[in-house]
């Protein structure tokens, strides 16, 4: 089962989590930027919010085509 490292409750299973939104490729135009949809298959950076936790904000870097953490940040902070 996939686990998400939260930066104030430790490692938690992903249905703790909640998907919020895929963000934009960093440089776009400022439409490009609110209303295009990015499909990246290899990497994905992401905001998830711990909803059944202490409901704090992620950064998650993943893989969407393999289902892979490849990171997590606190969202504002710095790498776990
Ligand atoms: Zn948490």
């Amino acid at each position: 089962m996939t686990r998400l490292v939260c930066p104030f409750c430790g490692a938690r299973e992903l249905g703790e989590f909640e998907f919020r939104k895929t963000l934009p490729e960093p440089g776009g135009t400022p439409f490009a930027q609110v209303y295009e949809r990015i499909e990246r298959p290899a990497l994905s950076v992401e905001h998830w919010q711990h909803v059944e936790g202490c409901r704090g904000w992620l950064l998650v870097h993943r893989n969407p085509s393999t289902g892979d953490v490849l990171g997590t940040e606190l969202l504002g902070g710095g790498p776990l």
